[in-house]
């Protein structure tokens, strides 16, 4: 005990002297060679120094070196690091992204060596245990810290165990009563975790086939059910077979902000917290849950799309929860990638099972199934017996808002008489726009100008809490101005449209003694924020909350029976190849939250297009037509999920620089029966971030494939400076 045992070593290993291709986590084109140092000899995986110009550097092991450099000018390499080398399937799994997103592999190492600084040796543990030196003075708190310190603890677990404070435990330490001693590095034991809630017939069918393929290899599982039926608790016993069985589990969710109530829950289910992992963490818990996570002490890691990288030890179960999330998708940065397919493919290297969790899983994933590539488990009831929420529609063109006394309105009489029944009954309420701020366009009323943001194509959304009006593209912001800047008339601004605040503003007028909060990215900026208007709804101290997406995701909230959707055509515009079905997973989603106890829901949404087939799907309760149409446009015209796609975005500081290069593309685009190039064209956002874009589709049939075709094409232009061409393979939207 007190050792850490490292994976034995590749048996391929790399003798002194020999030639070694390193792979650094840089965006080069590939590995660099390097002759193997005289103290050891190398295996593939290692981490290892080297030298890179005047840097040392940690790289990876990758094979024997092939390079045409001369073997007489290559460097020596150094220390080799104290981390688990990489394992096979690791190293597989860089090179197949790296392929597949045409990135530099070294880009793709640089995620899974996400923190350098885990890559030295980790700096001896310290805890305390009780010394009994002459003369302590002991009281009773003191006593207990004594009691509980036998073993030596981490202060803070000290003082936990002994149901004092810290601070308690400090000025013992300091009086000598408490010695500083190594704490051994023992793999904690995890609890055996207790038996879950009795599940339903069908609950305990699906969480049976998906137990039963723990340890069987690679397999893609689809776990569909509706809001409410139970996904959660599936799959957590799912993840008590791996843990049974001795192996971790990585669960991928699409925003880490939204998990605290997932995250008490699970806590809960096991006795112990999962390691998290996104982007925000510091530096000392990446570092601490990276090493944790490599030597195969974290059981359960829970993280957004970059916890996809992490170089588990001994991976024996990845979900993927609420798998239709477009937050899956990495848009910028140095890899495009998407997570969620990407876990399919990291299954299959390490030959575990993936289970793909949603309530309305996207239509890749639903043709997958179809193929039978994919297997598919279903709940298609709500826990206990609760109903599904009824939905009916509000024609817009039928019931206009208008004007009130108050000024612009934007909800319409049949969903305020509805709000007035559900308060009178003591209901509470939830209204969706998914729209943050005031208002999305402020224009003068003297002249039609419409305040743009200076470096995107966007209008500039007024945020009433602080003045301000903000670029929701580049975060630019700048303080509402008294006068129009293009006519220089005084008082001429107007709001036009409703975001969330104005929204609120309507009910304080209609409902003046509702107790009502916003809930949007830019208000709630902490899980604990989160949490805390969840507790305030729980308990009963807000009747209206009206919010954006933030609010539409899994949260449980028992007195809610009814959900306003204030303007359900939002995001039906436009030609994006995903706005319809977006849309409906998003209403879904808001719609989920009504009635989820024991009263049942309803749910209103406003629309000027009732006859439009996904406004119908859902007030017939009834997706099957809709999700057809949908499937059968993306069939005719070779789509995604039944073509493959990839869009080359050209950007440049001007316009005729992005629109030269692009047509210089489009002029070299690769012509071969069965693809197809289109554009170049304006993308929605022309202008982004003082960068004007130009984009160009390229697709074809599914059995080909199109990396090799881009990279032949791309290969001879060199864009002039100040272009940048990148490539997003399987955009998911344009
Ligand atoms: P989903 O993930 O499909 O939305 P959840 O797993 O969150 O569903 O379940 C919804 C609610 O019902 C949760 O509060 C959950 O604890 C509860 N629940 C689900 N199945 C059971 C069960 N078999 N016994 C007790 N409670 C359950
Ligand atoms: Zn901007």
């Amino acid at each position: 005990p007190g050792e850490t045992t490292f994976p034995a070593p590749d048996p391929a290993m790399l003798a002194p002297g020999s030639r070694v291709a390193v792979l650094l986590p840089l965006p080069l084109a590939g590995a660099y060679d390097y002759v193997v140092g005289p103290d050891q000899p190398l295996a593939p995986g290692q981490v290892v120094e080297v030298p890179l110009g005047r840097r040392r550097l940690a790289g990876v092991v990758w094979g024997p070196g092939a390079g045409a450099v001369e073997a007489g000018r290559l460097k020596p390499t150094g220390a080799v690091r104290p981390v688990p080398p990489l394992t096979r399937a690791m190293r597989a799994l860089v090179d197949w992204v790296a392929a597949y997103t045409l990135s530099p592999p070294g880009a793709v190492l640089k995620m899974v060596l996400a923190e350098p600084a885990a890559l030295t040796a980790p700096p001896p543990r310290l805890g305390l245990k009780a010394a009994h030196p002459e003369g302590l003075r002991l009281t009773e708190a003191r006593q207990k810290i004594l009691a509980a310190a036998t073993l030596p603890l981490p202060a803070a677990e000290l003082a936990r165990r002994a149901g004092t404070t810290p601070a308690a435990v400090q000025r013992l330490k300091a009086a000598g009563g408490l010695i500083e001693v190594p704490l051994p590095e023992a793999l904690p034991d995890w609890p055996a975790p207790p038996p879950g809630p009795t599940l339903s017939p069908d609950q305990a069918a699906a969480a049976q086939t998906l137990g039963a393929a723990i340890g069987q290899g690679f397999a893609v599982t689809l776990l569909e059910g509706v809001t409410g039926s139970g996904k959660t608790e599936v799959y957590f016993e799912a993840i008590a077979r791996a843990l049974e069985a001795d192996r971790q589990v990585l669960v991928l969710v699409p925003e880490i902000a939204l998990t605290a109530p997932w995250l008490a829950r699970f806590e809960a289910r096991f006795g112990a917290p999962p390691a998290v992992w996104h982007s925000g963490l510091g530096k000392a818990a990446r570092k601490r849950t990276w090493r944790a996570v490599a030597e195969g002490t974290a059981a359960v890691v829970v993280g957004a799309r970059s916890a996809l990288f992490l170089p588990f030890a001994r991976p024996g179960l990845i979900i993927v929860d609420e798998e239709h999330e477009a937050a899956f998708k990495q848009e910028d940065g140095g890899v495009i990638y998407q997570a969620r397919d990407m876990a399919v493919v990291r299954g299959r290297m390490e030959a575990v099972p993936v289970i793909l969790a949603s309530a309305t899983p996207s239509l890749e994933t639903r043709a997958n199934v179809a193929a039978g590539r994919y297997g598919r488990v279903h709940l298609p009831e709500r826990h206990g017996g609760a109903r599904l929420p009824t939905v009916a529609l509000v024609d817009l063109k039928r019931h206009p808002p208008g004007n009130a006394d108050f000024g612009r309105a934007w909800l319409a009489a049949p969903l305020v008489q509805a709000i007035t029944e559900t308060l009178a009954e003591d209901g509470q309420v939830m209204l969706f726009l998914n729209r943050r701020g005031y208002a999305p366009l402020t224009l003068c009323r003297a002249c039609g100008h419409r305040l743009a943001c200076p470096t995107c194509t966007a209008w500039l959304v007024e945020h009433r809490r602080g003045g301000r009006l903000m670029c929701h593209h580049c975060g630019h912001q700048a303080p509402r101005p008294e006068t129009c800047p293009a006519c220089g008339a005084v008082d001429s601004l107007i709001a036009c449209g409703p975001g969330v605040e104005r929204l609120a503003e309507e009910v304080a007028h209609r409902f003046p003694e509702a107790r009502q909060a916003v809930a949007a990215s830019d208000t709630l900026g902490s899980p604990e924020a989160v949490a805390r208007l969840l507790d305030d709804l729980a308990e009963r101290r807000l009747d209206v909350v009206i919010g954006t997406q933030v609010l539409a995701k899994g949260h449980h909230i028992p007195g809610l029976t009814l959900v306003g959707v204030v303007d359900g055509d939002l995001g039906l515009g436009g030609a994006d190849l995903r706005a319809g079905e977006r849309t409906w997973q998003m209403l879904h989603q808001v719609a989920g939250r009504a009635g989820r106890a024991e009263r049942p829901g309803r749910v209103l949404i406003q629309t000027h297009l009732p006859d439009h087939p996904l406004m119908q799907a859902l007030a017939a309760g009834d997706d099957a037509a809709f999700l057809e149409l949908e499937n059968e446009s993306r069939r005719l015209t070779g789509m995604p999920p039944y073509g493959r796609l990839a869009a080359i975005i050209v950007s440049a500081p001007s316009a005729q620089a992005a629109e030269e290069t692009a047509m210089t593309l489009a002029a070299h685009a690769p012509r071969q029966p069965g693809i197809e190039v289109l554009g170049p064209a304006e993308p929605a956002l022309a202008l982004l971030r003082g960068r004007h874009r130009r984009r160009l589709l390229i697709k074809c049939r599914r059995d080909q494939r199109l990396q090799p075709l881009i990279t032949a094409w791309l290969a001879p232009l060199t864009p002039p400076p100040g272009v940048r061409v990148t490539v997003d393979v399987d955009p998911y939207s344009f």
